[in-house]
């Protein structure tokens, strides 16, 4: 018996914010969701339209793939603490020059984030780091992900995304900038 998989809801990996990468879209064989920092895809759904406007995402999964090997390992789990927005200090608003209030953008009008950390991975004498924040979204949203290492994503300069592999589809993820140790 094949055991019913939940639907991926593709919504979580999108950015609200940009108009062409606000929805999922479709092209070629696959369907696509991104916010610019991670890209996840999985077999063309017919329901989910192209998007003219979208970025050129297949050619960065084809750079990723001629880029390997890649060394697989498990999601690491993490705990991701929430804290006030910096930028409308936890009103939850901002003030446009008219007086008018608006939900702030950053927090969606929440007045908190997602605190982002560094979670570093050793891949041999290397390190690799990745957003506590995209590693929890990849272990709530995803079934049975890994995570593909290679050492183009090192953290002084990572000029490569490690790659994500699950259940029905994989994606790419870019790593955190570690530098003087800011993130
Ligand atoms: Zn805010």
């Amino acid at each position: 018996m094949v055991k019913e998989r939940a639907k991926i809801d593709l919504t979580k990996f999108c950015d609200k914010q940009n108009p062409c990468t606000r929805d999922p879209f479709s092209k070629g064989k696959w369907t696509y969701a991104t916010d610019g920092r991670i890209c996840i895809r999985v077999p063309r759904l017919t329901d989910i339209p192209e998007n003219k406007k979208a970025p050129n995402c297949e050619q960065i999964f084809k750079k990723a793939d001629e880029n390997s090997p890649y060394e697989w390992v498990a999601v690491p789990e993490m705990t991701v603490e929430t804290v006030i927005c910096f930028d409308c200090k936890g009103s939850g608003k901002w003030r446009d020059i008219d007086d008018t209030n608006h939900p702030c953008e950053e927090c969606d009008g929440e007045g908190k984030v997602q605190e982002i950390k560094a979670v570093k991975i050793p891949l041999g004498d290397l390190t690799i780091a990745l957003s506590n924040v995209y590693l929890d979204l990849i272990r709530k949203e995803l079934s049975n992900p890994q995570i593909g290492l290679i050492k183009e994503a090192e953290e002084s300069h990572p000029s490569m995304p490690v790659k994500i592999r699950f259940d029905g589809g994989e994606g790419l993820l870019m790593p955190i900038k570690i530098s003087g140790g800011v993130l």
